[in-house]
């Protein structure tokens, strides 16, 4: 089930082409570095597509590039670069900050900019069809002359144009028209059109490229709540007039992030940007935060929150370290037929949690009740069949890496500073030291060990060592 917006409730998913999954999910404008918000936005919507190809299903999946709108045009003249440099340069950066999230790719990430002919031909059609006007070599859009305006966002015309939610502009008909087309402005980039130079409206960006790379109807458009009103709603009044068909099937908008129980703002000066978050915290753990509420839930950032995260992050991996430590053996031991009921069990409800809406909290609950069940597996013994390590690896390894993109095979090459082969190297030496009955060395071992962060347990089957958490 997945929760529309535009019809309101949860909604059983069927992709228009048995099997095969379009989404359009709508990008930054690359005129600053993205903030946390911004990134949850994105990472969720990656969850969405990681589940999506989980089951089966074929994803193609968009995500536009704005180069072209108010905000980058008055960022390149304030650093006084231009609109292409601005564009590369934070693109650049875009791409850097998805990456470190584990975001994947995109199939096509088309740019505004290389597709201006194409917003030319849709202003025309709409032009042609009578959905739209030009004054002064500018194109506005008639709300009035689509009665469908207001349906996905509820918001309606005639208390748009009573309430003055939009700002009064003399050239337009009505105060809620958009511009489609906006001539040229002293300074500014253009481009010639059949109006005179100008450039493209944000709206209808989206528009266009999401008709070229997915056809005029697809299975998903997404994005944040904030751009419910205006922007999809006029990129639905541009493509369906236009077509004449559904621009998209399912609307998913993830909720807001907000920073200490406020919302992000530039006037709170409250901006977290994804490379400052990522250089403080880590990648994972923000992208483990991020996924730690439901999309369509608020979140907060905060030092708790995000210390939250970190632990649970360290909680999954040091109990999965733990059991890929554990020697492969030939045979089973006790407790392993137990072990793989608690991991299909844990597919199960997983799937269950992802199946409703995409819940990843009560996917990750699972994660933490299979956790606690695999820490008293691994605790008690030296080894494990190869076979049922193989097994649970490969549930973990296709849940966690694979749909919520939470990395698990980490490196173990240093952890706290120290390599593992080193820790074992030294428990060794210590063992030798109990044998021979020196007691204190052993014991002063162990407590600096303590002190960088190991636990350390004797027990009769040998000592085995693990991360404090
Ligand atoms: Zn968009």
């Amino acid at each position: 089930m997945v929760y529309n917006t535009l019809t309101k409730r949860k909604e059983p998913f069927h992709p228009l082409r048995p099997g095969e999954v379009r989404i359009y999910v709508c990008g930054p404008t690359v005129y600053d570095y993205i903030h946390i918000g911004n990134a949850r936005s994105f990472v969720a919507f990656d969850v969405v597509r990681r589940y999506l190809e989980y089951k089966g299903f074929k994803v193609k999946f968009v995500s536009n590039i704005t180069d072209v709108d108010d905000k980058t045009i008055r960022r390149a003249k304030e650093l006084n670069i231009t609109l292409q440099q601005l564009g590369e340069l934070y693109t650049e950066a875009y791409f850097e900050d998805l990456k470190a999230l584990r975001v994947k790719k995109a199939d096509v990430n088309p740019r505004a900019t290389q597709h201006i002919g194409e917003m030319i031909a849709l202003i025309e059609k709409l032009i042609e069809k009578g959905y739209a006007y030009v004054v002064e070599g500018n194109v506005y859009y008639d709300v009035t002359k689509f009665p469908e305006y207001g349906k996905l966002s509820g918001v309606k015309v005639e208390s748009l144009i009573k309430g003055a939610r939009v700002e009064v502009d003399p050239n337009k008909r009505n105060p809620a028209d958009f511009a489609l087309w906006k001539s040229r402005k002293p300074g500014e980039p253009f481009w010639y059109s059949p109006w005179g130079p100008g450039r493209p409206g944000w709206h209808i960006e989206c528009s266009v490229m999401s008709s070229i790379y997915l056809g005029e109807t697809f299975d998903i458009h997404a994005g944040g709540k904030d751009l419910i009103f205006p922007h999809h709603e006029n990129e639905i009044a541009q493509s369906e007039a236009a077509s004449g068909k559904p621009l998209a099937r399912y609307w998913l908008h993830n909720e807001w992030l907000t920073i200490n129980g406020e919302k992000m703002s530039k006037s709170l000066g409250n901006f977290i940007t994804v490379r400052d978050a990522v250089s403080k915290y880590g990648a994972q753990t923000l992208r483990m935060f991020l996924i730690s509420a439901h999309y369509r839930s608020p979140i907060d950032f905060n030092e708790r929150t995000i210390e939250q995260a970190r632990r649970n992050l360290e909680k999954i991996r040091s109990s999965i370290q733990a059991f890929r430590r554990l020697r492969e053996l030939e045979t089973q031991v006790e407790g392993e037929k137990e072990l793989l009921a608690h991991v299909e069990d844990l597919r199960r409800r997983f799937e269950e949690a992802m199946d409703d809406d995409f819940n990843t909290p009560k996917a990750l609950a699972a994660i933490f009740d299979f956790i606690s069940e695999l820490n008293e597996f691994t605790g008690s013994r030296e080894g494990v069949s190869r076979e049922t390590k193989g097994r649970v690896l490969k549930v973990i390894e296709e849940l966690l890496d694979g749909v919520l993109g939470i990395e698990t095979k980490v490196e173990e090459k240093e952890v706290q500073g120290l390599s593992p082969k080193l820790v074992e190297l030294i428990l060794e030496v210590r063992n030798v030291l109990r044998r021979r009955r020196d007691y204190e060395t052993a014991d002063f071992i162990r407590s600096k060990l303590e002190e960088l962060g190991f636990v350390i347990e004797d027990s009769a089957s040998g000592t085995r060592w693990k991360f404090k958490g």
